[in-house]
């Protein structure tokens, strides 16, 4: 491809941008595709002769397309918002244009340079302690731009792991490294992200994972009396890692009571605030820095809540010595000879030795939005979750579930878990809305965030009529579900009481083995005893009055086919399963599959 055909091409991508996102609220959330669709549709090999790009626009839009969840749809709420936005695509487009990589200063000074002015940048405009800060005259701070959270928090407890080895290295001398790492302890919650645990796994160090309390935010005490408990028994705690903004449900972990046990213990804390850290750039989050005087590194991602594409993550340390010690190797051919130049090159602080111009997108936001448009943005979307807040609140058939604290509200429907979840699925498969659960101290909860680039009042309410109308479809089934269910049992009952009337005294139930009819029985909450103290056979104990009537039978073994109570127990084996709804069939849903049963964390 030549220049003048590019220019026309890259018109015409721009356009076709532009045009996807104006119509995508009139596709589907979810694609309708099934796994490998693409496979079947495109050739087995590659193309041996060129192909004109008009043909590859084509099938981007025929094969594509298709295949394609619309994380810009005005009624994507899953996960956490897919930020994009129009500056951020053409920063991407200049990064990839001026097709630099950079890794160490030499190899392409103004993204290194560049790179630690919007480390700066960012670092003021959340306020953080200037110890964190690049430029902050005598310190050791400093800060990078990751691809993601996820390698933040590694890179972080590859540092903390290196701190804590080298220190015990000079009390043991002699010591192996393996013994010593099996000693090290890292701390988190049970809400924390599966990151954090993915960290621990490849940094080869046990871990502890702690409970939260009922606002789902790890506390000071918690994590004390687990590294005073291990520290007791001869391991060697060393990180902890809090989260601002759980996947969950953005809990936030009590910073500053953790903060103290590290101080107090010489631990390494790292907030991952992915998510809600992105709030900080607005003055009324600000308490959320109570207790950064203890934290050691922090990280957030701008592609979740700041109009930023993905990747980026950008994360601040107090001490990039440390970070540095643990990543730097070096080569002669990376020309490196003096230790403060060494400290500028971002491969030290990374795991990849390439790296993208990611600060060139996020420079290009930052300066066409403003701080202020990027607060207005961030505030919108409060503003609106509380909305939504407050819709659920005032129906009496749904629960909020945690605190509406930012651009995140979990609810569901009151009672049993199935009722949400098949609302959830409900909603999923009707492809007009897109929603994933987290499971909040055993509560299956839907969590809904406002989408990122269609954010309005008018769409929150749309989606609130989308969910509210398959709540009064779920909540119709399963009330019809559970009157079947009920005359069922009386059936079964009547039915099992007159085979016991007929059957002439000693084994009523000879003719049905014990693994079949008494396993429906046991189902139905009925006991019976198989065998006294002496291990003689007891007469069985035959009051069916004692099954209560809410029994469910979720699992009676299907082996009697063709017996009298084969077909009534199988029915009520159906409907006492509320995942029988699923077959009554709705004609606003569509057959799709649903990608996501469990949440991304
Ligand atoms: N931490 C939290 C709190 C998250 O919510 C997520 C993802 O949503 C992550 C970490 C992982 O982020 P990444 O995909 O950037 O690794």
């Amino acid at each position: 491809m030549e220049g003048d055909e590019f220019r026309r091409a890259a018109g015409e991508v721009a356009d076709f941008i532009v045009d996807y996102l104006k119509g995508v609220k009139d596709r589907p959330v979810l694609p309708s595709v099934e796994p490998g669709y693409l496979h079947k549709l495109l050739p087995a090999n590659a193309p041996q002769q060129p192909e004109a790009w008009q043909d590859i626009m084509t099938d981007i839009q025929d094969k594509i397309l298709p295949g394609m969840t619309h994380w810009q749809h005005p009624h994507f709420h899953a996960y956490f918002p897919g930020g994009n936005s129009y500056p951020s695509m053409l920063g991407e487009l200049l990064t990839a244009g001026l097709g630099s990589i950079s890794f160490t200063w030499i190899a392409s000074p103004v993204m290194t340079e560049l790179e630690t002015v919007m480390i700066d940048w960012v670092g003021r405009m959340m306020d953080l302690p200037k110890e964190l800060l690049p430029y902050t005259e005598g310190g050791t701070g400093g800060g990078v731009i990751q691809g993601s959270s996820s390698e933040c928090t590694l890179v972080c407890m590859f540092a903390a792991r290196t701190k804590t080895i080298t220190a015990l290295k000079e009390t043991h001398p002699g010591e192996d490294d393996c013994i010593l790492l099996s000693k090290l302890v890292a701390y988190f919650s049970e809400e924390a992200h599966s990151s954090v645990e993915k960290a621990a796994n490849i940094s080869f160090v046990k871990r502890r994972i702690l409970p939260t309390d009922d606002k789902f935010s790890l506390r000071g005490e918690t994590l004390r009396e687990a590294v005073e408990k291990d520290i007791a028994s001869g391991m060697v705690p060393f990180f902890v890692c809090a989260t601002m903004g759980t996947t969950g449900s953005a809990a936030v972990d009590n910073i500053e009571e953790i903060g103290q046990v590290c101080a107090e213990k010489d631990l390494w804390l790292h907030v991952d605030g992915a998510y809600a850290g992105n709030a900080l750039i607005c003055p009324e989050y600000r308490y959320l820095l109570k207790g950064f005087q203890n934290v050691m590194s922090f990280n957030y991602n701008p592609i979740k809540w700041m109009h930023v594409g993905l990747d980026c993550s950008v994360m601040w340390v107090r001490n990039k010595y440390y970070l540095v010690d643990a990543l730097s190797i070096n080569r002669i051919y990376y020309m490196e000879d003096e230790q403060e130049k060494h400290l500028l090159d971002y491969r030290n602080w990374t795991v990849p030795l390439s790296r993208r111009f990611r600060s060139l997108k996020l420079w290009c936001v930052i300066r066409t939005y403003g701080v202020e448009g990027l607060q207005e943005y961030i505030r919108s979307h409060v503003a609106l979750a509380k909305m939504l807040e407050s819709w659920v609140r005032a129906d009496d058939r749904f629960e909020v579930v945690g605190t509406v604290e930012f651009g995140l509200v979990c609810f569901r429907l009151k009672g049993e878990n199935n009722l949400t979840e098949f609302l959830l699925q409900r909603i999923n498969q009707s492809g007009k809305a897109h929603m994933v659960p987290a499971s909040l101290k055993g509560k299956y909860v839907i969590r809904f965030t406002p989408a990122n680039w269609y954010y309005s009042e008018e769409f929150t309410k749309k989606t609130w009529d989308i969910i509210t109308d398959f709540a009064e479809v779920v909540l119709r089934k399963h009330r019809e579900a559970t009157q079947r269910f009920q005359k069922l049992l009386a059936k079964y009952k009547d039915h099992a009481r007159a085979r016991h009337e007929s059957a002439s005294g000693g084994d009523v139930f000879e003719e049905e083995e014990d693994h079949s009819w008494n396993g429906v029985l046991r189902k139905l909450g009925y006991r019976t005893k198989l065998s006294d103290s002496c291990g003689a056979p007891a007469r069985r104990q035959s009051s069916l009055e004692e099954v209560p009537e809410d029994s469910t039978l979720d699992d009676v073994q299907q082996n009697e086919a063709g017996s009298s109570s084969y077909r009534i127990k199988r029915a009520l084996r159906s409907e006492s399963s509320f995942r029988s709804l699923s077959l009554y069939g709705d004609e606003s849903t569509r057959p799709v599959k649903q990608p996501s049963e469990t949440l991304f964390s």
